[in-house]
């Protein structure tokens, strides 16, 4: 058997014929950006996160950049965040002029410790930015109360995270500003870029609407520095035809996690971790990721058996190359650290079918008996 990571084949099958009509009502209006379907799909994604505002931005990247920037941060200030995380957290940070303060994360849930947010407050911090890493929301209640009482934004990065709950509230009910990634490979993908920013602050969106379009307002006037981050209209079409499945691609993430889970336990116990939902979360399983010790034979055994597996991620952001001079050196943030040499994705998507989850399970159990 072989059992890639992602396959998005079946899914474009069932949607073919959808989806060729609403490309081809693009291409025959003539209309490519900024138009009908951006409007709707902005119009649909606010609502399903029960905020005000939708404004599509080039990709995920760019939403996290644009609404820092909407929210204010600039030069100088300093934005506490996670070390483990896709690099684009912590870019978007410099790329908004402002600085990186990283703090480690809970084992459990992979995510952003709210313990730590206190001690690293200076005067200079501006906005925290909590990653609702995998699909699980970060303990948003906590880290909004801290931020409330040191007056700092919150804009969360939910580029793995569309749909998920926190005590019976999405992402974007949270903070000031929330950011989704359209990239194929998410929960709710595009076929190429998009990224949206969703938020209830009405300055922040209209903030973020001008600095989409190069600042400009009114047209070829411009007060703040904006550049060019438009999502398209064939995104924004192949995102309104897959938007309905939303709800329930995430409930068959949920039940195919469910029967890793039991697979697991049943035939593996301590060996491996199974990852937690905790209390009042609603994961909605971006990835299906286990720890293990001896994460990288696992990983090697497991792809000559046919079986594709992902390591998200394996070099945190506070010793990557490119952060040297932040300062921070190995050793600082020991548990995203630990989670950097163990965390192991297994191949997750909706169509995923129960023979290729026993499969990978039996290659992991194969494994650990040799
Ligand atoms: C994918 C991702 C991004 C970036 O989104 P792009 O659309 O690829 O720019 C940012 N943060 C996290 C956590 C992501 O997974």
């Amino acid at each position: 058997m072989k059992i890639p990571m992602l396959d998005l084949s079946e899914q474009y099958q069932t949607l073919k014929n959808e989806m060729l009509t609403a490309l081809d009502q693009v291409m025959s209006s003539s209309h490519f950006i900024l138009g009908d379907n951006v409007k709707k799909l902005e119009a649909d994604v606010a609502a399903y996160s029960h905020v005000q505002h939708g404004i599509g931005v080039a990709n995920g990247s760019d939403a996290i950049h644009i609404a820092l920037q909407a929210a204010g941060v600039k030069s100088g200030d300093e934005v506490i965040t996670t070390p483990f995380t896709f690099f684009a957290t912590g870019g978007s940070i410099v790329r908004a002029g402002a600085t990186p303060v990283y703090i480690d994360i809970d084992p459990v849930t992979f995510n952003l410790d709210p313990k730590k947010i206190e001690a690293a407050i200076t005067e200079k911090t501006k906005a925290i930015i909590p990653v609702h890493l995998y699909g699980q929301t970060a303990d948003m209640e906590e880290i909004c109360a801290i931020a409330d009482k040191h007056q700092l934004a919150v804009i969360g990065d939910a580029a793995q995270a569309i749909g998920a709950k926190h005590k019976g509230k999405t992402v974007a009910e949270y903070g000031t500003a929330a950011t989704y990634s359209f990239f194929p490979t998410k929960n709710l993908g595009a076929y190429g870029d998009a990224g949206m920013v969703v938020t209830n602050d009405d300055q922040v969106a209209e903030n973020s609407r001008v600095i989409r379009v190069h600042g400009s307002k009114p047209k070829y006037y411009h007060h703040v520095l904006g550049y060019n981050s438009r999502l398209d209209e064939m995104q924004a079409a192949v995102l309104n035809v897959k938007f309905p499945h939303l709800d329930k691609w995430s409930e068959l993430r949920r039940e195919r996690a469910a029967i890793y889970t039991h697979l697991l336990n049943e035939q593996l116990g301590d060996l491996v971790k199974t990852p937690v939902e905790k209390e009042g979360n609603y994961h909605v399983f971006h990835q299906y990721t286990i720890r293990v010790e001896k994460r990288d034979e696992l990983q090697a055994f497991l792809k000559e058996q046919g079986v594709q597996t992902m390591i998200y991620y394996p070099l945190p952001l506070h010793v990557q190359p490119v952060f040297k001079d932040l300062g921070y050196k190995e050793g600082d943030m020991p548990e995203s650290e630990k989670a950097a040499k163990e965390a192991l994705s297994l191949p997750m998507f909706p169509e995923l079918k129960q023979e290729q989850q026993e499969y990978v399970v039996a290659k992991i159990a194969e494994f650990f008996k040799k």
